[in-house]
């Protein structure tokens, strides 16, 4: 677990600001959601925590440590994309095990990591087979166990189960709420998912415009909108 500070973090690319300068305190382990309009800077401010993507201003520390500079594998962190890119020619095994061949973990190790994550992500039966040959479901729990199988202590999650028809995200929203639990990792996760953020968040984050509107416990937000772009995005009655 980390917390996560994120202070004057702001970016623009060439005369257009995406993000105004933001302020954000993420406590250790929590599950953080942001949600907002299409456009409205979600991604690039993940992206800035990842170090995706490099800041025109600010400051991001986790766990205390001052992360602005360091490399996207060198801050504890781990991030799920939308669309899942797997190796095509790996088997599923191949591809969770992959983060830690790079890394140099003993094989020993890597096979008992791989079969724990593969349990927690119920993909214990599909380890041979490749991604070819598995539903979208199945793709996206491979590519959250590739994620989570150096153990990271934060989690960003960019709009996960988009690609997912809604039966199989209802299913998937329990499965985070799980995870976020057994692993004990603090959680930042993008969608435009009302739901989602509803049922998951501990706090949500609500941006509109590369601002931040409001921040607080879903209840509180849903029952008292700072503005009308608040109530849009969680779809309170305002
Ligand atoms: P969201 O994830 O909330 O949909 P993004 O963070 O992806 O929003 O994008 C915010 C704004 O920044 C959009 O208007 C987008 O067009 C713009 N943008 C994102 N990346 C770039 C880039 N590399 N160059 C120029 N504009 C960008
Ligand atoms: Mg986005």
């Amino acid at each position: 677990m980390a917390s996560v500070e994120i202070s004057g973090l702001s970016k623009q690319f060439g005369e257009t600001t995406v993000l105004e300068p933001t302020d954000l305190t993420i406590a250790d382990g929590e599950f953080v959601v942001l949600v907002g309009p299409s456009g409205c800077g979600k991604s690039t401010l993940l992206r800035m925590i990842a170090g995706l993507e490099v800041p025109s201003a600010g400051r991001v520390v986790i766990g205390g440590r001052d992360v602005t500079d360091a490399a996207p594998s060198d801050r504890g962190l781990a991030m799920v994309f939308q669309s899942y890119a797997l190796y095509p020619h790996l088997t599923v095994a191949e591809n969770i095990a992959f983060p830690l061949k790079v890394a140099k973990v003993a094989k020993r190790e890597i096979a008992e990591r791989v079969a724990e994550v593969a349990a927690m992500l119920d993909l214990s039966e599909l380890l041979d087979r490749r991604p070819r040959a598995l539903s979208g479901g199945q793709r996206q729990r491979v590519s959250i166990a590739r994620a989570v199988v150096r153990r990271p202590k934060v989690l960003l999650l960019d709009e996960p189960l988009s690609n997912l028809d809604a039966n199989l995200r209802a299913r998937m929203r329990h499965e985070f709420a799980r995870l976020h639990q057994q692993l004990g990792a603090t959680m930042i996760y993008v969608t435009h998912d009302q739901l989602e953020a509803m049922t998951l968040a501990n706090r949500i984050v609500v941006m509109s415009e590369g601002r931040v509107e409001q921040v607080g416990p879903p209840i509180e937000v849903y029952r008292r909108p700072a503005s009308l772009a608040v109530a849009a995005a969680i779809g309170s009655p305002g």
